[in-house]
């Protein structure tokens, strides 16, 4: 049975079926929303609940608009771009030597040869990300290894769409995504004490999540800040 109603100018679509919980999703590309709900669940009902999710509702469309907003960089002066939580306006320099990247106060120097292709320009400024990761993750590591009595052998740092990280508890290995750099710290200990606790439990369970607790008491409020702080294009005037 599917019905629809309107909550302002959200329109929300309600499809009652043989299910035991009510459950609320928006949905990409234009943030639709739609309720799943049991079957002798009333409207009003229903309606109560969609009011009582609409801060969440609104949230969630706001973040699909900034998707569809994103667009590719360019590497113009007074783009902004992200370094351990901080956000930097990128000064680009031609210069005929090696590519270098330097901050300082609220800039990021983006010195490169003349001509080179906004694909180059990428390709250096990611590099440099990684290479940021690859300073920090060891600390991390090397911090956590005795508190949690686990031994990673190996660490990877690389472009991932979909994950923050990954572990592969057979190799000992973790793999960490190189946006992670531009995020604050803590949220890079997160992910690595996340992937390393893999290490002691393969799967999202129970026990995963009171090592969780015990490891990182607030990384719940470290996993929404991840899914929360912008990483991508932003224009930023001052
Ligand atoms: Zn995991």
């Amino acid at each position: 049975m599917v019905t629809h109603f309107d909550l302002g100018d959200i329109a929300v679509d309600v499809v009652q079926k043989d299910i035991k919980n009510i459950h609320l999703s928006v949905y990409p590309p234009a943030g639709k929303v739609r309720i799943s709900a049991p079957l002798r669940m009333d409207i009003d009902t229903i309606r109560v609940f969609a009011i009582t999710k609409l801060d969440w509702i609104k949230r969630q469309q706001q973040k699909l608009r900034e998707q569809a907003r994103e667009t590719p960089r360019e590497y113009l002066d007074r783009e902004s771009h992200y370094v351990w939580g901080n956000r930097y306006l990128l000064k680009v320099i031609e210069k005929d030597t090696a590519p270098e990247i330097e901050l300082k106060h609220n800039k990021m120097f983006l010195q490169i040869r003349p001509a080179t292709s906004d694909g180059r320009k990428q390709e250096i400024l990611e590099a440099w990300y990684r290479e940021q990761l690859k300073e920090a993750v060891p600390l991390f590591i090397a911090k956590w290894e005795p508190l949690m009595g686990v031994k990673v052998e190996r660490f990877f740092v690389q472009r991932m769409k979909t994950k923050w990280g990954s572990c592969s508890p057979h190799s000992n290995s973790i793999r960490l995504n190189t946006d992670l750099a531009k995020k604050p710290p803590e949220c890079l200990e997160y992910i690595v004490v996340h992937e390393m606790t893999h290490l002691l439990e393969p799967t999202h369970n129970s026990r995963f999540i009171i090592f969780m607790d015990q490891f990182i008491p607030k990384w719940r409020f470290y996993k929404e800040e991840l899914n929360r702080l912008p990483v991508r294009h932003e224009n930023w005037d001052y």
